[in-house]
């Protein structure tokens, strides 16, 4: 087992693997490499590092932060 497989790594983020998809990054956290699909995801894994490491329910943290964004654009 390699620590440096990038096979069936899924982002942690979305969800989605990301073996063979070129806008996939990786980002460091607390010594863990966490794969990111896309920048969208990358900008969102920005947010809150430490919650995505942390393994929260990611589908209930996304929502909460698109939920915040929205909310802080409607309310200027
Ligand atoms: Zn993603």
């Amino acid at each position: 087992m390699s620590a440096d497989s990038t096979r069936d790594e899924i982002c942690v983020v979305c969800g989605k693997a990301t073996e063979g998809n070129a806008g996939t990054a990786h980002l460091y956290h607390d010594g863990r490499r966490f794969a990111l699909c896309c920048p969208m995801c990358v900008e969102m894994f920005q947010r809150a590092p430490a919650r995505f490491a942390s393994g929260e329910h990611r589908q209930t943290l996304v929502q909460q932060m698109l939920d915040e964004i929205k909310w802080r654009e409607s309310g200027s």
